[in-house]
């Protein structure tokens, strides 16, 4: 590449990240978070609805934790605990009680009337939400009746059963029409305090530009995923075509300059000392040699791998290391733990192994430990959806 070449490469680039920048602060600052709940409109009706919801009180299950009850076992151990994260996330942020339900099905529980009856009798039991702002939300998913509600508290005003529907349309119906009943609740419950908060779990200390590629990420990998790997596939190919071009033009030799010939990969080995060819046997390295059939000088050319778990080693400076990690103690929300890394150079045999601390967990699941709810009601308001 010529000088020229890499002035221009280089304004290319710069420019790229211009426009990146100016578009990730303009979408973070379109998507700022308004405030998080519009409170008091519904709760006048409240009374009215939760009178015959009480008669059958004796069908609905009782909960263990306010955050994740998982009766019908659709989620494993830890997207429970990301759940419940995220749940205990919300309530710090905004006082909003959210909660997750899967049950098998309602006629476990000999529950005669509609899923839509049962929700807000089950909502008005347990008493999700703040008893005066009336702010509680409950996901309830019921995977034998292929039916799941999103039961929202009478603070919410009518408007939000519209927004609850968009939830439960695009952000769990999806995956739950694979039966991917696991990835359908996590995405859903994520879209669901998006669209309570204008925030993802996670968010709230971010930035502008920072949520705004975020949300640029997720639209991304929400409609375009094809087109972003087809595109990054293309660049993938052009970037590897290019350096197989750089590699392969042919050259002239330094001394005489005579076009210079190309070893074949045999006659490569006889020119590489030991730790080199071990290189090539990992595939850590590979070597092109380049002899001048006139005055028979000779350059070896060398391409790191560009995915390799071999590193360079101190000893021998071969890219011949290789490293194991064994965890000897975990972290916890109170602790750090700790790992060895071992290090073995294929080569030169040098050895050596390091104690490496592992960053305590984040406190985010230990911080609140609420076991009931705030006696908050619901008046049937929130959105249903079948797969
Ligand atoms: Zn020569
Ligand atoms: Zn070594």
């Amino acid at each position: 590449m010529t000088r020229y070449d890499l002035r221009f490469a280089g304004l290319i680039a710069l420019v790229t990240i211009a426009v990146g920048l100016a578009i990730g602060f303009a979408v973070g600052w379109m998507t700022r978070p308004d405030a998080p709940v519009e409170a008091g409109v519904r709760s006048a009706e409240s009374a009215t609805h939760s009178s015959s919801a009480g008669e059958q009180a004796d069908g609905i299950p009782g909960y263990q934790d306010v955050y994740v009850n998982d009766y019908a076992d659709l989620l494993d151990p830890a997207a429970e605990e990301e759940i419940r994260g995220e749940m205990i996330g919300l309530y710090d942020r905004t006082g909003v009680e959210m909660t997750v339900l899967t049950i098998d099905s309602l006629g476990t529980y000999g529950w005669q009337g509609s899923l839509e009856s049962f929700a807000t009798a089950l909502f008005n039991d347990w008493g999700i939400g703040n008893a005066e702002s009336n702010d509680g939300v409950l996901v309830l998913v019921s995977e034998g009746d292929r039916r799941m509600r999103i039961e929202i508290g009478a603070g919410y005003a009518s408007s939000w059963d519209d927004r609850m529907q968009r939830v439960i349309d695009d952000g769990f119906l999806p995956d739950f029409r694979e039966e991917n009943y696991q990835a359908g609740i996590l995405n859903g419950v994520e879209e669901t305090i998006y669209e309570l908060t204008g925030l993802y779990p996670g968010e709230e200390d971010s930035g502008t530009l920072e949520r705004g590629f975020n949300r640029i990420a997720r639209v991304l990998t929400d409609v375009w995923v094809g087109l972003v790997a087809l595109a990054a596939g293309a660049a993938g190919a052009l970037f590897l075509a290019v350096r197989r071009h750089l590699r392969n033009r042919p050259r002239r030799c330094a001394q005489c300059d005579t076009w210079m010939q190309r070893a074949g990969e045999q006659a490569d080995d006889a020119h590489l000392d030991g730790g080199q060819q071990l290189e090539e046997f990992l595939k850590s390295v590979d070597y092109d040699v380049w002899y001048c059939p006139s005055c028979g000088s000779m350059e070896i050319k060398r391409y790191p791998a560009i995915f390799s778990s071999l590193s360079a080693c101190p000893a021998c400076s071969y890219r011949t290391l290789r490293s194991t990690t064994e965890i000897l103690e975990h972290a916890t929300t109170s602790s750090t733990g700790r790992k060895r890394v071992t290090y073995d150079c294929e080569n030169c045999g040098h050895h050596d192994t390091e104690i490496r601390t592992i960053p305590k967990k984040s406190e985010s699941s230990s911080g609140s430990s609420r076991s009931s709810f705030g006696g908050g009601s619901s008046s049937g308001g929130g959105a249903s959806g079948s797969w």
